[in-house]
């Protein structure tokens, strides 16, 4: 049997400009796709099997892609953004890590290729708010209990990193984003800069660029990433907008 092998490869936030040629080359050698429906729709036609489903079941693709793999097949999971960011490359680990045995997931050679993730792109857009200290917090409590991620805000929000908001909102989950402005807003300065970076890359793309007072809940999406500054994070006028960035040198009194 030839070896099947799986890689989990991330397609970046939209367009093809931002997919890595190692992606895009791992995409067109795969014999099998596996992937939530409207990701694989962002792959080019061809001849590879596909395997759509749902959004919700990351952990019954990540076996069924094991399998195909064990099976010989060479298998791409596809993930948007950056697959080891809140995506589907946890997911491949987490059902090698449940093995029970005697599948042959173990044996499965994985390996990851990186893409851009949403945080960076709607960065990029707006300026340069991740140029010092940052980090991310999924706003999803579908998989951690909601006290574990208000906890995180405020840490983090003491702590003064740039925090960048994955999974702000969705239809089953609408008052999460509401809440979080709020436990930054007991925190954080209330001119602080907020960036709504929603489908980045896409045709239907648009950068918000507010701040932590006038931060409207309502205004982001299942597609928007959620930037808060640091208490150093500034926002400068610019010929198309806002732009916003975070210096590299960290001044006195921050
Ligand atoms: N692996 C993905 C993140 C998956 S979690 C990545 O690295 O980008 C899904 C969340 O990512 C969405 O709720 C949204 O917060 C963010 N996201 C994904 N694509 C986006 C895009 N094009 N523009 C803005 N946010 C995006």
């Amino acid at each position: 049997m030839s070896a099947g092998r799986v890689v989990v490869v991330g397609l970046g936030p939209g367009g093809s400009d931002w997919l890595t040629p190692e992606s895009a080359r791992e995409l067109a050698e795969a014999e099998d796709l596996v992937g939530y429906g409207p990701y694989l729709d962002r792959v080019p036609a061809g001849p590879q099997v596909r395997h759509a489903s749902d959004n919700r079941v990351e952990l019954d693709r990540a076996r069924l892609a094991l399998d195909l793999a064990a099976g010989g097949r060479r298998v791409a999971v596809v993930s948007g953004g950056d697959p080891g960011v809140f995506a589907m490359a946890a997911a491949v680990y987490e059902a090698l890590d449940a093995e029970a045995g005697g599948t042959g997931r173990r044996d499965v050679e994985v390996r990851v290729c990186p893409g851009i993730t949403a945080m960076q792109a709607a960065a990029a857009r707006a300026g340069a708010p991740l140029g010092h200290d940052f980090c991310a917090i999924s706003l999803s409590d579908n998989l951690k209990p909601w006290d574990v991620v208000l906890r995180r805000l405020r840490l983090a929000a003491e702590a003064d990193f740039v925090i960048a908001l994955y999974n702000p909102v969705s239809r089953a989950r609408p008052w999460q984003l509401g809440a979080a402005f709020d436990a930054l807003r007991a925190v954080r300065d209330p001119a602080t800069p907020v960036i709504l970076g929603r489908a980045i890359g896409r045709p239907d793309e648009r950068l918000t660029v507010t701040t932590l007072a006038a931060a409207d809940p309502a205004a982001a999406d299942m597609s928007t990433v959620v930037i808060v500054g640091s208490s150093h994070t500034r926002t400068l006028a610019g010929p198309g907008g806002a732009r916003v960035y975070t210096p590299r040198r960290y001044g006195t009194g921050g």
